[in-house]
Formats: C-alpha cells, structure tokens, sequence
C-alpha cells in the first residue's frame, strides 16, 4: 500500500540501492525542494548530507516511519541538473547506489555539513622568522607551531575548525610570522606567458580540424586515430579554438599520468586564456573552487583526470579524452565508471561535441567507428621533424642475457650513446627481480598475504610484495631446504639500471619509476634535464612510456616484451600492442631518426607482423575478428559480479547462490552467456579470496534486465563475512 504523503526523495550518500523518503523540514514547504539541493537528513543514528533527487505524491515508507528532513542548506542549488542526469543515468547503467555516485564524483567540499559560499581559498604558511613576541603568548605560539609542521601550510578553514579566529592569524601575518596565499585556479596558470603559435598546420592536420569543425553544434562523436607524434595536440588546440569563438567551454580529459604540466602548458600559452586544471593531487577546496569557476562559466576550458567528468559547465561545447584507450579512465573501485563512456554519454545529455583521440584507441572505439557511430579521423604522419621510427625484433631464445640485456641490444645502445644519442630502455616492472629462487630446491619466495611472489628490491635490500606491500628482509636461505643457494630470477628496472652502470661507466643513467619518481616537481626536473640533451640511458616503466616529448631519444629498447601476451585477459594483445606501440612512440621525436628495439622470446607471434610495421588498424582489425568469433566485448557486453571473503569457499559459494537465483528469475533461453564462478588469477590478495561470475549478454537490453534484479538479489543475499560487487563493462576482471 502506498501512502499518499508528498515526500521528497533523497540520496543519501550509503551504500545502499534507491532513494530514501522525507518529508519537508520544519518552516519549509515540499515547493521549496529541488533537485540538485543540499540537505542534512538524519539516516539511521548518523545525519548525513543528502541530495535531493524529487518529490514524489506518494511513498511506500509508513507515516509513522517518515522523518523531517533535518535542514536545508541556503545555498544555490549545489549540483546542476546537467551533472545530477549524468549521475542518475550512471546510477543505473553501472547499477550503484546513486548516493555512493554522488559521493565519490563530486568534490567532498559538497559532502561538508555547511554551505556552499566561499569560493576563495585561503592559505597559511610560517615564514622564517623567529618568533620574538612575549614568552607568555603561548596562543601565537601554538598557531605558529600549527602552521609550521605543515610544509605546504594549512587552509585557513582547517585553522578555523581547530578554533583560530582570522583575527589572530592576520595580527601574525602583520608581524611577519605569517603569509597568506588566496588560491586562484585561474590566475595560477594566467602567470605563463602566452605565446604565439609558431606551429603551421599541415595539410593532414587542417583537414581532420575542417571535418571535426563541421559538426561543433551538437551531439556527435569522433575518433582521432593519429599515430604518436602526429600532432593530435595541435589539433585539439585548434578546434578549441573554434569553440571558445562560439562563446562555449570544453573539457579535456587526459589519463592520471604525470604528463599534466606539458599538456597545460601547451594549451595555456596558444589559447592564451587562464585554464583550469583538476587531478589527483589537488586538496578538495582547490577543486571545488576550479568547479565552481567552470560552473559559472569564467573558465573557459578545464583539463582534468578521471572525475572531472563530472565538472559542471555553464555552456559546454565539447569534451575531448586523449588517449582514450587508457585503463585510468576506468575507475576500479567503488563507483566502477569509465570517463571515456561517460563522456559520450554527456556528449548526447549536453548535446555538444566528443572528440576521442589516440594513436592505439579501444577496439570498442574502433569498432564504433566502423559501425559509423564516430566519425573516423586519422592522422598517418608525424607532423614535426620527427619520422617514424624503424621497429626490429631480437629474437632472444637462444642468448644469453646481462641483466636483461641481449649482446646485440648492448651493442646497439654503445652506438647511439657514442653518437651522443639518448636511448630508452623499457621494462613495466619496478625492483631488481621479480623472483627469489632456491637453485636446489626450486622454492620461491612467496608473500604471506597474497598468491604472488616477493620482488626483490635492492636501495635498500628487502623484499616486497607489489600487491599488499607486504615488506621482509631478503633471507640468507632458502626457506623450505635451507640451502644457501638462492638467487633473483628475472629483471626489474633496478636490475636492468645495475648492469648497464657496470657496462657504460661513463654514462649517465637515470631510473624513471615509482621507485625513483615520487614527487610531480622531481618528475619535471628530471625531464628539462633530459631535454638538455647530453647523451644518456633512461630506464623506466610506463612511467617513462607515456606521453612524453623527448627530443633527443633515436634508440627505444624493450626489455621483455612478451610476458604480458598470455594473461587471462581477453584484452591482453589489445594492451600490449597499444603499450608497445606508445613506447615505441618516444623514439625519433626531434630531428634524428628513431628505431624501437624489441627483445623477444617470440618472433614468430603474430602480433609482431603489425607491430613491427606499426599497423595498428589491421592489428585492430584482426583482433576484432576474433573477438566476433568468440562473442567477447565489443560483439557482447560484459557483466562482472566479484566476491570477496576471507575464506575461498564462501566467496564462491555466493556467486553460485547468486547465480542460481539470477537465473531463476531470467528466462534461460536467452542470449546470455556465464562463465564462472571462478577463483581470480591472484586467488587471494592481502589475505582475501576473490572469485567472480562472469555474465556475456548478446545486448545492452538483456544485461539491462540482469542488472535490475541485482540490487534486490545482493541486498537479500548480503553476508556479512563476504562481499559482493557489481563492475559493468569490467576491465579489471582476472
Ligand atoms: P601527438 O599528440 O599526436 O602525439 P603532438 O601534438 O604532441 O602529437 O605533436 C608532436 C610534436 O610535433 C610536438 O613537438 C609538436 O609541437 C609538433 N608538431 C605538431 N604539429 C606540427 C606541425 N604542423 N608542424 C610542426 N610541428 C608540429
Ligand atoms: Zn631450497
Ligand atoms: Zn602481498
């Protein structure tokens, strides 16, 4: 029975399915309500900050349950209707609890129990000063301390909230033992000089911009598959520019690589205009700040990561994702949203423009694109001085290794290095050797909390798991038949730094990973140092691989190029020939000619054919064709149920419960294919199981329909003791 009250429907930011019902609170008329407005409700013994979703003539909720919202927030309206639709389609297509979207999309500013009105944000730092005030002062004396511990200084509503008054720090600040800086996302980056382009685009160029240009006025995708190096950035700057003509905005969405600076500067000195930058290490207050510029509409373009996504406008004309193919644009945890979709998705809500860009993009993407849903762009030609790189294979079966090298490869990096060349050696995986073995016995190191093996790492010497961060020292024996025999199988960046120091002793070499690089400011150093030129060996991981411009790279070797062929993933040779592909990219970026070595255990794989020829479209093309044959994503869509448990048979116990319910509830002649439940690769990762369920729908309806009897089916099969969630259109699945 429904009972006819008029309730306003809330999301309340937990991680439950659906809305939740309340009715106005005291002084407030149900009118006042609005979608997008900001309430405090109580939920349970906690009050928490809702939103508000609608009203609705009647509720399921008994009278006697139905609570007065606790207070509504005199602000404007906190989440503009466009991003609230945005939010509400992805609350249903990835089947997650609206609140929880809500929760982690926006800025937490929006979560803080006070109105939304200072946008100005102001920040405290100690000078150096000696503090010469009276003894007694111990007041002055604790703000001073405060502040001081904060090398980066402290925002002066965290002083506020630990009971500072602004009185007392600006009779510090008078003093001269304090600074105030006002954070400006927009005057932070106005200080670069604008400069004019001195680029001329070429014939290539203006003619993916004219055909882009066409159809700035409403919803349409394109794909802009431009090999690396190709100009795809002057092109997006270019059409930028058109758009900013029409009085609109645009986001640009670039993937959580440390490759920020380069990109905003390029776009900030040609456009000449204050942009706006949102990413991963910026504090709350500074992205609802840059947010709320970008919502009024005073800036004009915003480059931002992942959840920028979900930055408002006032009048946007276009989103662009650059390298759209890349795995950071999924999120994996929580909220499993993909950027890159939802983009799209936005694109067609907001009726503006999308532009996916990249030199190896998603085979979704491509397959879209020869389905015609995107226009299909391309740039074949490196547009600078550059050309593209010559692409070999040393087949390295039967050669005995250094540290991960192959003779032929030393000897070509003496060579370039003797030319004063620079050269990049590639290797995705950090420490000195993934692998600690007995020679006597065959026993390896295994980490306590996770079915995988301890890396070896050497500054300073321990052993680290990579997946629980499970740490030990190195021990002197083999742990099963004490043998001191044990030695490091297999080559990480650290090893592979250690040998060529020993072979090139007057070289400069410099390791690029997680290891070396821990601060953005490093990073940059380390790359203007690169860019001086003087002849040296960069070893890295992705790190090193990813969007950068060096200019004076003409050797690019990859260490160990096959390990990644074989996984469980379906989308494995799609990921290695698109990462192999970008690294190869760093070579021949300025005016020498580049060539791309690759060591392998494997010539004969056919990936290679293309590879080596840098045909990314007929590996596309081929690959497609067999994702057809087997029915795998894009040919069907994909649905992952994971649990976790701290014990293997409860997780997959669960997932067969679920499935047999799902299916008692489906009709079972359907186009729906399972595979599972079964254990994850990695069956058990810092002490848990992982299992999954595997859902294959032929389309977008059927999975629809198995996604609406989730929520009910995970909330009645709830344990405690195991975890169940939903990842639709999973990347991250073995
Ligand atoms: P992509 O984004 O496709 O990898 P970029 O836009 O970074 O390519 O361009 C690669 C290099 O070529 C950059 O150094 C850029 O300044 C230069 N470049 C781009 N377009 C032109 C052009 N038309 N003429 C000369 N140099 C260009
Ligand atoms: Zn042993
Ligand atoms: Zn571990």
């Amino acid at each position: 029975m429904n009972n006819p009250t008029q309730v306003i429907c809330i999301a309340v930011p937990v991680p439950i399915y659906g809305y939740f019902d309340y009715l106005p609170a005291e002084n407030t008329l149900i009118e006042d309500y609005f979608s997008g407005m900001r309430v405090l409700v109580q939920f349970g013994h906690r009050e928490l900050v809702g939103i508000v979703i609608g009203r609705q003539a009647e509720t399921t909720t008994p009278t006697n349950k139905l609570k007065p919202i606790t207070h509504l927030f005199d602000e404007p309206t906190a989440i503009p209707e466009s991003i609230l639709n945005l939010l509400q389609w992805a609350a249903t297509y990835y089947c997650h609890p609206l609140g929880d979207c809500v929760q982690t999309a926006l800025p937490s500013a929006l979560r803080q129990k006070k109105p939304l009105t200072e946008i100005k944000v102001i920040k405290w730092n100690r000078t150096e000063k000696k503090f010469t005030g009276k003894q007694n002062a111990t007041k002055q004396q604790a703000i001073l301390k405060t502040i001081a511990e904060q090398e980066s200084g402290i925002w002066q509503d965290s002083l506020k909230a630990i009971g500072y008054t602004t009185t007392q720090l600006k009779t510090l600040e008078k003093a001269g033992y304090l600074t105030s800086t006002t954070f400006d996302p927009l005057t932070a980056t106005a200080k670069l000089q604008p400069e004019p382009n001195s680029i001329k685009l070429n014939e290539a160029q203006k003619e993916v911009i004219q055909k882009a240009s066409v159809h700035l006025n409403g919803f349409h995708v394109s794909l802009l598959q431009g090999i690396t190096g190709s100009g795809k950035t002057e092109v997006y700057i270019e059409i930028v520019r058109h758009i900013l003509g029409q009085g609109k905005q645009a986001l640009i969405l670039i993937p959580e690589i440390n490759l920020t600076p380069q990109t905003l500067k390029r776009f900030q000195t040609q456009l000449a205009i204050p942009i706006g930058f949102i990413h991963s290490g910026m504090s709350s207050r500074e992205k609802f700040t840059t947010w709320s510029l970008a919502r009024q509409g005073s800036a004009k373009v915003i480059i931002g990561t992942r959840s920028s996504i979900f930055t408002p406008f006032k009048n946007l004309g276009i989103i662009i994702v650059d390298e759209e193919h890349d795995a950071s644009y999924k999120q994996i945890d929580g909220f499993k949203y993909s950027a890159r979709d939802l983009a799209v998705k936005r694109g067609q809500l907001e009726n503006c423009k999308v532009i996916l860009g990249s030199a190896t993009p998603s085979l979704e993407s491509v397959y879209n694109a020869q389905q015609e849903k995107y226009e299909w762009l391309r740039l074949n030609e490196r547009a600078g001085a550059g050309q593209t790189p010559d692409i070999s294979l040393i087949d390295i079966r039967s050669r005995p290794l250094q540290n991960g090298c192959s003779k032929p490869l030393l000897d070509q990096i003496k060579s370039e290095i003797e030319q004063n060349n620079q050269v990049i050696i590639f290797q995705n995986r950090r420490g000195f050797s993934p692998t600690l073995l007995c020679e006597a016995c065959g026993w390896i190191a295994h980490c306590k909390h996770c079915d995988a093996r301890l890396t070896i790492h050497n500054h300073p010497p321990h052993l680290l798991c990579h997946h629980c961060n499970y740490k030990q020292v190195i021990p002197r024996e083999c742990g099963s038949c004490n043998s001191q025999h044990i030695s490091p199988l297999g080559t990480g960046t650290e090893r592979i730094e250690y040998g060529l120091k020993e072979y090139f002793p007057n070289t400069k070499v410099i390791r690029f990973d997680r290891d070396t690089i821990k601060k953005q400011s490093h990073m940059e150093q380390l790359i203007k140092d690169i860019n001086h030129g003087e002849p040296c060996l960069l070893i890295g991981t992705q790190m090193l691989a990813k969007g950068h411009d060096f200019h004076n790279v003409t050797l690019v070797a990859i260490i160990d190029a096959d390990t990644s062929f074989f996984s469980a993933d379906f989308r494995a040779i799609e990921r290695s020939a698109q990462l192999l592909l970008q690294v190869a990219g760093r070579s021949g970026r300025g005016k020498k000619k580049g060539r791309v070595l690759i060591q392998t255990k494997l010539p004969e794989h056919p990936l290679f054919e293309s590879i080596v020829k840098s045909d990314y479209t007929t590996l596309s093309e081929i690959e497609l064709i067999d994702r057809k044959t087997c029915e795998l994503p894009p040919f069907s869509k994909m649905l992952s149920i994971r649990a976790e448990s701290k014990s293997q048979a409860d997780a997959l116990q669960a997932l067969h419960t679920l499935n047999s319910e799902l299916f008692q509830r489906i009709p079972t002649n359907l186009n729906i294919e399972i595979s599972g439940p079964i254990e994850a690769n990695m069956a058990r990762k810092s002490g848990i199981y992982r299992s999954y369920l595997h859902i294959f729908t032929a389309n977008l309806a059927l999975r629809a329909a198995i996604l609406k009897q989730l929520p009910a089916l995970l909330t009645a099969n709830h344990k405690r003791n195991t975890k169940l969630t939903i990842d639709v259109d999973p990347t991250d699945y073995v």
